[in-house]
């Protein structure tokens, strides 16, 4: 049995890339299925993310020239991963595999044919990983690169290099939908799935017309995002900084009375420092202690899945 295969594609404003978008993935889709890799029922999916340009009667006209094609329109701009999810959670009844991938067709589509090769060899989630960054400039290369590792130092499992060019099974999406959390940073959700899963690295290329809709501004906000709703650490640095210097007060306490007693100060001098050290430590750990609360309860807020079964054996 071939899988039935659905692209994904959140569109935002993307009437300059559409059209020439559609037609190289209606050709690699109708190559894939004249290869028997996956059903004719195959389909390409654009969600229109309430762009102000034409996106959505292009993805009218291609529906009605071809039903490869379908589309769904959002209400308004909720932006790429809230787009995506709709996407996926529309599709995930409809069919056995999704491709999640962007408008502008900067991944590279050939490494779709080995994303479906590496789901009939068993894997629920094939990972699209970036092998070179040789069309970014430093400065994107560069904080892009810090950031996969600055999050994975704060203990969120991700993929490094991985954005948003994935193969997900129905299996996998399944469990997905128990995420109920409404930040998403969908690449570091997805591997808290677990199931078995593979690789496929590609090369990425530049948008072949219109503009990036992602600012500086939007990445380092999209970059924080990630981090919050992936990891309560940055609390916990603040309980080890007040730790810290609480012992560091305790030393400077014996500094303090040394001086004190060799009578090199002037008088008040040393209640007022190891006031202001004491103090200044203890208020970090308790800072820190509330913060340690507030976490388990942002935590529990998430309501995510507390365990994902695979295979049960009971016969
Ligand atoms: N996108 C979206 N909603 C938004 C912003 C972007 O659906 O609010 C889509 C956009 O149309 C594209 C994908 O998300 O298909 C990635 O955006 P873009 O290529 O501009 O980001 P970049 O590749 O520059 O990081
Ligand atoms: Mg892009």
């Amino acid at each position: 049995m071939q899988a039935n295969l659905y692209l994904i594609i959140p569109c935002y404003n993307e009437q300059e890339v559409l059209n020439k978008t559609a037609d190289v993935l209606q050709k690699k889709v109708l190559s894939l299925i004249e290869q028997k890799k996956i059903s004719p029922n195959s389909k390409i999916l654009f969600v229109d993310d309430g762009s102000k340009d034409n996106t959505w009667q292009i993805i009218n006209e291609l529906h009605s020239k071809d039903k490869i094609f379908s589309g769904i329109k959002l209400s308004r701009n909720r932006g790429h991963q809230n787009a995506l999810l709709a996407g996926l959670m529309s599709a995930k009844n409809l069919c056995d595999i999704t491709i999640s991938i962007d408008a502008d067709l900067q991944d590279d589509t050939d490494a779709i044919d080995k994303m479906i090769d590496k789901y009939y060899e068993g894997n629920e989630i094939v990972y699209g990983v970036r092998s070179a960054r040789k069309t970014d400039t430093f400065f994107k290369k560069f904080t892009a690169e810090s950031f996969y590792k600055l999050i994975k130092f704060l203990g969120a499992d991700i993929i490094f290099n991985h954005a948003d060019f994935r193969l997900m099974s129905k299996k996998s999406l399944e469990s997905f939908a128990n995420f109920n959390e409404v930040n998403l940073f969908l690449r570091g959700l997805v591997p808290m799935v677990g199931f078995k899963s593979g690789i496929v690295t590609y090369e990425r290329h530049e948008r072949f017309a219109g503009e990036s809709k992602y600012p500086l501004k939007k990445m380092l906000s999209f970059a924080w995002e990630g981090i919050t709703s992936l990891s309560v650490k940055p609390i916990k640095l603040i309980t080890s900084v007040g730790f810290f210097i609480f012992f560091v007060s305790i030393l400077m306490v014996a500094y303090f009375l040394f001086q004190f007693i060799n009578k090199n100060t002037v008088a008040g001098w040393t209640s007022i420092v190891i006031s202001v050290w004491m103090l200044g430590g203890l208020q970090l750990i308790s800072i820190g202690l509330i913060g340690e609360y507030i976490g388990k309860i942002y935590i529990e807020t998430k309501h995510r899945p507390k365990f994902i079964i695979e295979k049960f054996l009971n016969e």
